[in-house]
């Protein structure tokens, strides 16, 4: 890591530069606080349909104030963890808060059938600490169960390996809520449960993207009992205005609440092992939904795993993310090392967007070859965030011209930091991650700070909702390597995490929290998150600015994906001059043209948050404040 210390010219203004800013032409100039305000003011409310029986609670974008905010997806969800830290609860207690009502009004990105990576500064000991609550492959699952046993071939992907047993891993969220409750949380489980199941109870207002999000998975939804009576009651997609109701929900987060052990032993261990080893399928269907491995006994093996962050020095900040079994942490922070020597914030657009897409296909050359689960490999992290080892990767990037992808990993076991000859490792740039997930972030009174991305993998997981329970099975285990390759670090074995790409990141400056910020989207996480900070530490603008400019995504791959507006904007100079192939973003999976769903917090001077979410990317996000600026 550079070890460069700055002087500080500035002051941590709101809106002004969270780093040193050396002399040299500024990139745009931040808008000030009065901008920030009128900003905020006009922030797009959710889109609602005409013929709506109700419309969704409004949501806005960005939130200025102090006393503590929260910011997610959701409406419903911003305002259930808002409501816990008026009442004093503090970041975590409104994390979990949240995170639960998120399983409610957002079932198909994340919910207790899943798992996700928390960051947390703890302001009373000045440490960050994060919890690995990733899904984790069942004891008994053979190594080629990516194997249809029927034909001796690969499963493909989608249907088969998507809706199945198979690919659901043991859920990890119900024990990150537990772990982080119990290590930094003031109130108990049932506590903050209890809004969201009466939530679930009382129902929310269906709005577009719940609608939408739907209709992308009828068919599959349509082929599992229990998910086609949940989700599509009577065979219909719920209507966008219509309230949604999911008492089952309620039932188990009550029972939760009650028993923090509920997915450790008993009765549902043994309801979801059933499920996964016989899926509800609807007779008939052609779609071949296959039987998976768990077994209550993996449930009982189940840990959250708490441990620390990657850190990495990154001019005069530290950015402190997830380590393995995310690759988040490292991937971010080398990319970040690659270009710490580039001067970014003197380089018109197509320099600094050609660098920035560089260094992500080089730092993603050495995810592929290096993350996986600690346990079951040995993962280079100190080699992959050391600056000497970014300086030797950043040999290979010219500043002139974009690199025949896919690039080969670099040799952790051999660098000196001066340019040499390539490793001749290759690397498998191989990607299914889907884009769902959800990522929410929460700031509390006494500086407390919690980054959190939960999932249950595809925007609808496996598929499959436990009878009676009200929730959908992840298909997590789709994030292992397809492939049988011996060297492959994220190879399937029983007991197993699969490398994950969420990316809850923390900045600090002089060791206090300035920056909290995460994304949903499968792979592109780690580009959402490296291009939104780079958009507000290097390039000038706003928070609000940074999450709100158009994203692209180079994951080592031949082709950069790049939403329409990015395309609109830098095509033309990205491919003419520097020889960048940009195809539009999307997928085969969703009618979503969108990279990632930021949300962030920055904490300025004298704890005063600015508090951020999407202004339209999966309908808006809704960031909220405890004591709104300008109010008393
Ligand atoms: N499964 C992905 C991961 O852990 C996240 C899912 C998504 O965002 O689509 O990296």
């Amino acid at each position: 890591m550079r070890r460069r210390v700055l002087v500080v010219l500035t002051t941590l203004a709101l809106g002004g530069p969270l780093l040193a800013v050396p002399a040299g032409p500024a990139v745009a100039a931040p808008a000030d606080l009065a901008d920030l305000a009128d900003l905020a003011r006009s922030a797009p409310s959710a889109p609602s349909a005409p013929a709506a029986r109700a419309t969704p609670p409004p949501k806005r974008a960005v939130a200025i104030g102090r006393g503590g905010g929260v910011t997610s997806v959701d409406a419903d969800a911003s305002r259930i963890g808002l409501a816990v830290l008026r009442r004093g609860g503090n970041a975590v207690d409104a994390a979990v808060a949240t995170a639960a009502a998120l399983g409610v009004t957002e079932p198909y990105s994340a919910g207790v059938g899943g798992g996700g990576y928390l960051v947390f500064y703890n302001a009373r000991t000045g440490r960050v600490r994060t919890i690995d609550g990733r899904e984790t492959a069942p004891s008994a699952i053979p190594r080629d169960a990516f194997i249809d046993p029927a034909t001796g071939e690969p499963y493909t992907f989608t249907p088969d390996l998507v809706t199945s047993g198979v690919s659901v891993g043991v859920p990890g969220t119900p024990d990150t809520w537990r772990t982080a409750l119990r290590r930094w949380g003031t109130r108990s489980l049932a506590q903050v449960l209890e809004p969201s199941a009466r939530l679930a109870e009382r129902g929310f207002i269906v709005d577009d993207t719940f609608r939408s999000q739907t209709a992308d998975n009828e068919e599959r939804f349509s082929a599992i009992r229990t998910t086609r009576r949940l989700f599509l009651r009577g065979g219909e997609l719920p209507r966008v205005g219509s309230r949604f109701r999911n008492p089952a929900l309620a039932r188990t987060y009550r029972a939760l609440g009650r028993n923090p052990a509920l997915f450790r032993r008993g009765a549902l261990p043994r309801e979801i092992s059933r499920t996964v080893q016989r899926p509800p399928a609807v007779p008939g269907t052609t779609l071949p939904v296959p039987r998976g491995y768990l077994r209550p006994r993996d449930f009982r093996r189940y840990q959250a795993r708490v441990q620390a962050p990657t850190r990495t020095a990154y001019r005069g900040l530290e950015v402190v993310g997830m380590g393995p079994s995310g690759s988040g942490g490292t991937t971010v922070g080398e990319a970040l090392n690659i270009l710490e020597p580039s001067g970014l914030r003197g380089l018109d657009d197509g320099a600094y967007l050609h660098q920035y897409l560089e260094a992500s296909a080089l730092a993603f050359a050495d995810r592929g070859a290096y993350l996986g689960d600690p346990r079951f490999v040995d993962v280079p992290v100190r080699d992959l965030l050391s600056q000497r080892y970014a300086d030797e990767r950043r040999c290979l990037l010219d500043p002139a011209r974009a690199s025949t992808k896919p690039l080969e990993a670099g040799d952790v076991t051999a660098y000196d930091g001066r340019c040499g000859t390539p490793s001749g490792r290759s690397t498998s740039p191989e990607d299914h991650e889907n884009v769902s997930t959800t990522h929410l972030t929460v700031a509390d009174r006494w500086g407390n700070v919690v980054a959190y991305t939960l999932t249950i993998e595809q925007t609808g997981g496996s598929g499959i909702v436990v009878p009676g329970r009200g929730f959908l099975l992840n298909n997590e285990l789709t994030d292992f390597s397809l492939t049988y390759d011996a060297t492959d670090p994220n190879r399937l074995a029983p007991g197993k995490r699969p490398r994950s790409s969420m990316s809850p990141t923390i900045v600090l400056r002089g060791g206090r929290p300035v920056l909290a910020v995460g994304s949903p989207g499968g792979s592109t996480i780690i580009t959402t998150v490296l291009q939104v900070l780079l958009n507000r530490l290097e390039r000038g603008m706003t928070l609000r600015q940074a999450v709100a400019a158009p994203r692209a995504s180079q994951r080592n791959t031949a082709t950069v994906s790049a939403e329409p507006g990015f395309i609109d904007r830098y095509g033309a100079l990205l491919e003419g001059t520097y020889g960048h192939d940009l195809v539009p973003s999307g997928d085969a999976f969703t009618s979503a043209a969108e990279i990632g769903a930021v949300t962030a917090i920055e904490i300025g001077r004298r704890g005063r948050l600015t508090v951020v979410a999407e202004p339209t990317r999966r309908g808006g996000g809704s960031a909220r404040v405890l004591r709104p600026a300008g109010r008393r």
